[in-house]
């Protein structure tokens, strides 16, 4: 090696040694009598001091250093002068002082320091990740990242699991995402998929015997990026045979709990509590409820049907639900103004009609602009249904029941941030079970997989397979921490007759299952084991555990909302031999 010990190694006991340190100048000051430069890696930081007795032609070097400059420098361990410790470095008590420096390559003046506070807007951190990545911040979240790989990756060994790899280029899976496409060059106007998921190949593993798979496994979908998301990203994938449900649940309760122990220092109660995916959405409006606060949703649609107020009444009636959460004592926090953009908020975002809403007066009244078109008795039932103690603000939404979940979920987690009605350092986590087996596409006016169409129905439920597909719930469950969807998975179907119907029901018909899915119909036909599995989403677990907020801080070389790379400026354009060989044209854009 270059050096003998790192920048952040040297401690009182290496005192009148000598040594060689490699690494970045974070910075360089010139205190009169001394050059003194912090020397930066991704172990810590040294300080090293070039003095009087390092000579002038030395001294001079050092002075031109720059930040971001790469050096090597000779020098012996010394104690700090006395009152100069500094506590917040772990080589705080000491300092190097140098007698040779050697610049091994020198830095342009860059764009942004990594060591500068105010951070740089993000794409400019993007396009210079290397220095971006060189901030103690993004070397902490990467190395969180790798401790949990690890951790995932022994607790699986520990549990029988073996890592198989699958391959990138592939059929299509529906994970209900558009496809990467990538043209063969070899077969004409034919084209590989990339992975949405493994999830064909592991149950194949399944079907091949090998009992136990997982796989840190990249994935693809071409979506519209919302702000969580990314195009490209990474899974735990996991994979069992002859279990249930209540065995993979199981598995993952105990990852979780060495997680939480291994990073956070939490002891984890197991099992992890679970709900149905029917109760969340009623006591949540989302089927990743934020259980770390309450604030839960309450039905008043039989007390709407009795009001005079006709918003209440008509929606009541028509078949819709009346719903409300009670914001405690949050009524005077709420001006008139506010509980404006609360309303604009609601229309804006999920396509509410309108918001209703009480402050509970000192005497326990409820009072709102509409108070007027409710009688007080009705008013009162309403304050005793949703808990009301005077100084609270209860906010009501009318409308569809889905609908209403929106509007009431948007609220529920955004006064719970307003109102600070959780510790952002707690951790929650969670199931949703037993969701829908299928969701309507309202555009294409059918039935779509509500996680995928190899998710196992409820055994009771296959009665309805055909005749009340809504009515039918699949063996699926979702790992929910701090109301995010931390994973999720199902019971696979393991019966070639089960799948072809459900593909049916799914829209896809006989001759195109077996264009696309033949292989998977057939194996289902030489003995496949009853299995079933999970993905997590590793880049969303180590956002979770390192409680950060933005996913691209969690992922090394992350792309933008626009799906691009900005410091290799993919996705780029090729040059016409290559789409030659290809045998693939460009549209213009304009002719699309
Ligand atoms: N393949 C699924 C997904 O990526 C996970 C699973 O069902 O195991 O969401």
């Amino acid at each position: 090696m270059l050096r003998t010990h790192t920048c952040g190694a040297l401690r009182a006991e290496h005192i009148d040694q000598e040594v060689s340190l490699c690494g970045w100048v974070d910075v360089n000051r010139d205190h009169g009598g001394g050059i003194f430069i912090d020397l930066r890696d991704r172990y810590g930081v040294t300080q090293v001091v070039f003095g009087p007795e390092s000579g002038a032609s030395l001294l001079e070097e050092a002075a031109r250093l720059r930040a971001e400059d790469v050096v090597r420098i000779w020098g012996r361990v010394a104690r700090r002068p006395e009152g100069q410790d500094n506590d917040k470095l772990a080589t705080g008590e000491i300092e190097v002082r140098s007698h040779r420096l050697e610049v091994l390559n020198r830095s342009e003046r860059p764009p942004f320091t990594p060591r500068q506070r105010d951070l740089p807007n993000e794409d400019l951190r993007l396009r210079y990740r290397y220095l971006d990545l060189r901030r103690r911040e993004m070397q902490d979240t990467l190395i969180l990242r790798s401790r949990i790989i690890k951790l995932m990756r022994d607790y699986c060994a520990e549990n029988g699991f073996i890592d198989v790899e699958t391959p990138i280029l592939g059929r299509s899976t529906p994970e209900g995402a558009r496809d990467y496409l990538v043209p063969s060059r070899v077969h004409h106007g034919h084209f590989y998929a990339l992975p949405q998921s493994p999830q064909l190949y592991k149950q194949i593993m399944m079907i091949a015997g090998y009992d136990r798979y997982i796989q840190v496994a990249r994935c693809f979908r071409d979506e519209d990026l919302r702000a969580d998301r990314q195009p490209e990203f990474t899974q735990l994938d996991l994979e069992m045979s002859f279990c249930d449900a209540d065995d993979v649940m199981g598995m993952i309760d105990g990852l979780m709990a060495r997680l939480a122990k291994e990073i956070l220092g939490l002891e984890l109660k197991l099992p992890l509590p679970r709900m149905t995916y029917q109760e969340a959405m009623e006591r949540f409006g989302h089927d990743a409820p934020d259980l770390r606060f309450g604030m839960e949703i309450v039905d008043c649609t039989d007390l709407a049907k009795q009001a005079e107020f006709r918003v209440f009444r008509a929606t009541a009636e028509e078949g819709g639900r009346v719903r409300g959460i009670n914001a405690k004592g949050a009524a005077e926090k709420y001006s008139r103004r506010l509980l404006d953009e609360l309303t604009e908020y609601v229309k804006h975002d999920f396509g509410a009609k309108g918001l209703a809403w009480f402050r509970v007066e000192p005497d326990g009244k409820l009072w709102s602009p509409t108070s007027k078109n409710f009688s007080d008795g009705l008013l009162a039932q309403f304050g005793e249904r949703l808990g009301a103690e005077p100084g609270d603000l209860l906010l009501l939404s009318a409308d569809s029941f889905d609908v209403t979940c929106k509007v009431l979920n948007g609220l529920r987690r955004r006064l719970g941030a307003e109102l600070q009605l959780y510790d952002p350092q707690t951790m929650h986590f969670s199931w949703v079970v037993d969701f829908p087996m299928f969701e309507r596409d309202v555009e294409e006016n059918r039935w779509a997989a509500k996680h995928h169409p190899f998710t196992a129905p409820k055994p009771e439920d296959l009665q309805y397979l055909d005749s009340d597909p809504e009515r039918a719930r699949a063996v699926a469950y979702d790992l929910v921490v701090n109301g995010s969807e931390a994973g999720g998975g199902t019971i696979r179907i393991h019966d070639n007759e089960v799948q072809q119907r459900v593909f049916r029901l799914l829209g896809i018909d006989d001759a195109t299952a077996r264009e696309r899915f033949g292989f998977l119909l057939d194996a289902l036909k030489f003995g496949a084991p009853p299995h079933g599995g999970i993905a997590l989403g590793i880049d969303r677990v180590v956002m979770l555990f390192g409680r950060l907020d933005n996913i691209r801080d969690c992922i090394a070389f992350p792309k933008t909302q626009k799906a691009s790379d900005l410091m290799t400026e993919a996705p780029g354009t090729v040059d016409c031999k290559q789409l030659r060989e290809l045998g693939i044209g460009i549209i213009r854009e304009d002719e699309r």
